[in-house]
């Protein structure tokens, strides 16, 4: 289907989400030195989203959208193409900007009115989304990040259905959430590995734990979320941030 991209077009043509991701991974990580736009980005009216209970377009989705689109119009690389314009093409909607000088930054901003365009866009966010959805240190510095916003707007914004004592709510989990992060992190407690299958171990329930405590400012988002054991739970006070290293091997090398 036209406008329906898929990974292994992107990497067969070098328009690849693993740069895109690397891109996010950057600005997260290096949070100080992109201050001004992390402000942009994450203050204002984007604080009051990030506020919301678990939206499926999660607070992840939204700041890969905002910095992609920040990317795709910015200066354009040494080919003289604007991103945008490689991704057009990349997405097979080259129709959509016919006559279109690729330095015509208003032109190829038109694109943006398609709908093949915005399924594009949308499937190229989900896509960043899954790659840096499995590294839960990423996870925590992003959450850590957005919690400074969402502590600061609670101070300004006395509303008792979201906050209390200046902190979000706790909510209900919805079944989408508990079902991605317990495939994400296999039935297993992400501290101790610990099966928190529930017809392996009937005994032991499985925890969906806030890995950026509500308590400091951590968001209602399944980026912020881990299976954890009851055990490792309840060791976790609000005080710690307990975010493990451990990968799932797919199969045991030795
Ligand atoms: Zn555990």
């Amino acid at each position: 289907m036209r406008g329906k991209l898929e990974s292994h077009y992107y990497a067969a043509n070098g328009f690849s989400p693993y740069y895109f991701a690397h891109v996010v991974y950057n600005v997260v990580g290096h949070s100080d030195a992109f201050l001004r736009r992390i402000n942009d980005l994450l203050g204002d009216a984007a604080t009051e989203n990030l506020c919301r209970p678990f939206p499926r377009f999660s607070n992840l989705h939204a700041f890969i959208e905002d910095v992609l689109t920040e990317l795709f119009f910015e200066s354009p690389a040494e080919n003289g193409a604007y991103a945008i314009y490689d991704f057009i093409l990349h997405s097979r909607l080259e129709h959509l900007i016919a006559g279109v000088e690729k330095d015509d930054i208003e032109g190829l901003g038109r694109a943006r009115d398609d709908p093949g365009y915005d399924d594009a866009f949308r499937n190229l966010i989900d896509e960043i989304f899954h790659i840096l959805f499995r590294d839960l240190a990423f996870l925590q510095r992003f959450n850590d990040l957005t919690a400074g916003f969402i502590v600061d707007w609670a101070e300004g914004h006395d509303d008792d259905e979201v906050f209390s004592r200046g902190r979000l709510r706790r909510v209900t989990v919805p079944q989408y959430v508990k079902d991605a992060i317990y495939h994400r992190d296999q039935g297993e407690c992400r501290s101790c590995r610990k099966a928190v299958d529930r017809i392996v171990s009937p005994v032991e329930r499985e925890r969906f734990d806030h890995i950026v405590p509500l308590a400091k400012g951590g968001a209602n988002d399944i980026s912020n979320m881990q299976l954890l054991c009851q055990g490792c739970n309840s060791a976790k006070s609000d005080g710690s941030e307990l975010v493990s290293p451990l990968y799932h091997r797919a199969y045991p090398t030795t």
